[in-house]
């Protein structure tokens, strides 16, 4: 370009540089953590912009998720001073295909204001077509169905396309007339799903050559972010976008980590990244080794756990941020989650006295349960935070729908909760009795439990519709019977069960189910600590009121596969303990496989640091009300002793002596010998804890020798199932 090279160009290394700079033919960035591969490709729009290769509107990129895409846009806008007027096509795989489909499709049938169901209502249009068949919908259920779908939606194949093996394992082998009818039935309805927003594109690209090529001139320029997470349908999706003809221009450049594919059970293919070279023949592969995020202690934790999965490509990664200061990755113990909670929240506090802000921290959990100890905990230390990537725990629907039981157990005239929960479980009260219902209270000026009493002594409802209500009413009679002399843990484990409502979901084949009863079991969890069951809904309220403003310091929490692409200054990484993280169910549903992409879900957790990582494992955890000592992760054995250190064990537990506890908190051990239970490999792996307790055990001192969570025995208990 001959003149003065333009400022964004200047703090690259020479391998980003190159990234950058070769613009024309395809380009594979295949690099480690935190080198620079988003950065990389931000500057490359801002390169391509600034040169005037092209327009804002001839570039493509693919980001994650909208918020990486709105971040991007951001980012470029500062590049290139502020002068890009929009990236149309900067979005993620589906909000292109929205756009996609706006324009072009009645190729496939749809008008141009057509609609997208979610996933409630796909559940509700596979159930009626499920009935139409005459099929049972309780032996073949539509969730299971609207899964099934999902999955060949993800892996590009349409109802024409599914092997016949697939689809006889629904319905007597009619999967495949139902995946039809139900395409059929979309169309009809001016709607599409989530994955149509892939398939049809693709469709119509594939029909329509003309139309291929026009989308071939605009968009001279692709990018794709995390691209060791694009599935089937995604990879055709691009290569039909991306394939080009001999001698015509072919801008495609992704960049990915093979160690950070964790979308694997939503049908991500990190073989994609394989494929790349093959379906782009002369592809610049280029490799960035050099890691701008994290100290070298991070770093080589990191690379050291990952170092254990086999199927990866390999990779180098050094950093030159080290500094005499750096400190090395902390583990530390606590009695159980409640007291992690505790300590992360003193060790946030000493950070903010520190005058770090709660910006730069954040709290990376497995599994969305564990996030309820920590709000609860902030909410009582007045320690602002935010919940990235979902809704507060106490939002969460199903929390909502367990709270309402409660309420109205507590205060019968809470008829915001009677209308929530009366039909949830279905028991067949449907609007038509709800609004009966709601006419005869306003008439009589009684709350709606006591109009449903009244109103079955009359005829105003049709029998069936009488005798569900009926019912419900025993139950909620006999729960208020029992709210002032039972546990209130108890009375609202019964409520839950009694009322069909856990049930419903131990049902439902959806993919959300397990985490939705893993929080209930924390709901009941979480009013251990509260005198009564008004005490605890009180305490709700005001933890539901805490306001979470945007623009606040805020500490954020997060799931770890929310985390991916992000960077904090310090990181809390709770709960690693055996089932919970490596998490039991991928390792009971992928074996091997699952097992290395929980330790890429490791690794991405705690590349996401810059300067602070923390690691925690609770030696207890409460089950059912009954203690459960647990075994540390394995993947804390994996961490090398270089990079990480054991915290004082008498800090983080002395610290809460004058929480009341008086005695060593130790002594508590000793009641509770359960522990987890140890077939298999599981076993393989207490007796390898073992081994290297004696490693952090003298590293440390006393403390983790005797926190005592090696005994394992045949008669204990699973943390599975619970
Ligand atoms: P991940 O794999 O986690 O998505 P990544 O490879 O996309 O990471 P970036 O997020 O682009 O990495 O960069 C990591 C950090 O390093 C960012 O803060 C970025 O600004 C910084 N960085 C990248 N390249 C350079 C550079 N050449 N000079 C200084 N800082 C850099
Ligand atoms: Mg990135």
């Amino acid at each position: 370009d001959g003149g003065k090279r333009p400022d964004y160009l200047a703090g690259l290394n020479p391998e980003q540089t190159e990234a950058v700079e070769t613009l024309e033919g395809p380009v594979l960035v295949l690099a480690g953590a935190g080198t620079g591969k988003t950065r990389v490709l931000t500057t490359r729009i801002a390169h391509i912009l600034n040169t005037g290769r092209a327009f804002p509107s001839q570039i493509l990129a693919v980001t994650f998720t909208n918020k990486a895409a709105r971040e991007m846009k951001e980012r470029i806008a500062l590049l290139v001073g502020g002068a890009v007027e929009g990236m149309p096509w900067l979005g993620t795989f589906h909000s292109i295909g929205v756009k996609l489909l706006r324009r072009h499709g009645e190729l496939v049938g749809l008008r141009s204001d057509f609609t997208i169901l979610d996933t409630d209502d796909v559940v509700r249009l596979i159930k009626q077509l499920i009935q139409a068949e005459g099929l049972d919908d309780k032996r073949w259920p539509a969730k299971q169905f609207a899964g099934m779908i999902d999955t060949w939606k993800n892996k590009g194949l349409g109802p024409a396309d599914i092997p016949e093996g697939d689809a006889r394992a629904f319905a007597n082998g009619r999967g495949r007339d139902l995946y039809f009818a139900y395409q059929a039935r979309l169309t009809t309805l001016n709607a599409c799903d989530f994955g149509d927003l892939l398939m049809h594109p693709i469709a119509i690209f594939r029909r329509n050559p003309d139309l291929l090529k026009e989308y071939h001139g605009r968009f001279r320029y692709i990018l794709v972010d995390e691209y060791q997470d694009t599935n089937t349908a995604q990879y055709m999706w691009l290569r039909l976008l991306a394939q080009r003809a001999k001698g015509e221009p072919q801008n495609v450049c992704c960049v990915g980590d093979d160690d950070q594919s964790i979308y694997g059970w939503r049908g991500a293919e990190v073989d994609n990244i394989l494929r790349f070279e093959k379906d782009f023949p002369g592809a610049k592969v280029i490799k960035l080794e050099r890691n701008y995020r994290s100290t070298e202690h991070i770093l080589g934790a990191a690379a050291h756990l990952i170092a254990h999965n086999e199927g990866r490509l390999g990779k180098t990664l050094f950093t030159d941020r080290s500094d005499p200061d750096d400190v090395k990755v902390q583990v530390h113990a606590s009695w159980d989650s409640e007291e992690e909670a505790r300590a992360i929240g003193e060790e946030i506090e000493q950070l903010q006295r520190g005058k770090h802000l709660l910006n730069d921290m954040a709290i990376l959990v497995r599994a969305s349960f564990q996030m309820r100890e920590f709000e609860d905990r902030f909410v009582t230390l007045g320690l602002n935070y935010r919940v990235i990537g979902g809704p507060r725990f106490y939002e969460r629907l199903e929390i909502r729908d367990a709270m309402a039981y409660f309420r109205l157990v507590a205060q019968a005239s809470d008829d915001l909760a009677f209308e929530r929960i009366i039909n949830t479980p279905k028991r067949g009260l449907g609007d038509t009795t709800v609004r009966a219902l709601h006419d005869y209270a306003r008439a009589r000026d009684i709350p709606m439990l006591a109009a449903a009493a009244d109103i079955i002594e009359t005829d105003e409802l049709k029998p069936k519709a009488r005798k569900a209500l009926f019912d419900v009413i025993q139950s909620f009679r006999r729960w208020q019977e029992l709210l002032e002399n039972t546990p209130h843990t108890e009375l609202a484990e019964q409520i839950l069960e009694e009322s069909g409502y856990t049930d419903m979901w131990k049902n439902d084949k959806s993919a959300e189910a397990p985490g939705r009863l893993e929080n209930l079991k924390e709901l009941i969890r979480s009013m251990e600590s509260f005198e009564s069951m008004r005490g605890f809904l009180e305490h709700v309220s005001l933890v539901m009121d805490a306001e979470t403003n945007e623009n606040l310091d805020a500490v954020s929490i997060m799931t770890l596969h929310s985390a991916k692409g992000l960077e904090f200054d310090t990181v809390f990484l709770p709960g690693w303990e055996e089932g919970l993280f490596p998490h039991q169910r991928s390792l009971d549903e992928s074996g091997r496989a699952g097992l290395e992409e929980e330790r890429r879900l490791a690794y991405v957790g705690i590349t996401r640091a810059k300067h602070r990582c923390h690691i925690w494992f609770v030696s207890n955890r409460r089950i059912h009300g009954l203690w459960q000592s647990t075994l540390p992760s394995r993947f804390l054995d994996e961490l090398p002793i270089t990079h990480v250190e054991v915290a004082e064990m008498e800090q983080s537990y002395g610290g809460y002596g004058r929480g009341g506890y008086g005695q060593s908190s130790f002594d508590k051990a000793e009641p509770f010998a359960n522990s987890y239970s140890t077939p298999g490999w599981k076993r393989a792996q207490a007796n390898k804890t073992d081994a290297t307790r004696d490693n952090w055990g003298t590293r440390s001192g006393h403390a983790v020798e005797r926190i005592g969570y090696g005994e394992s025995g045949p008669k204990g208990r699973t943390i599975e199932g619970e």
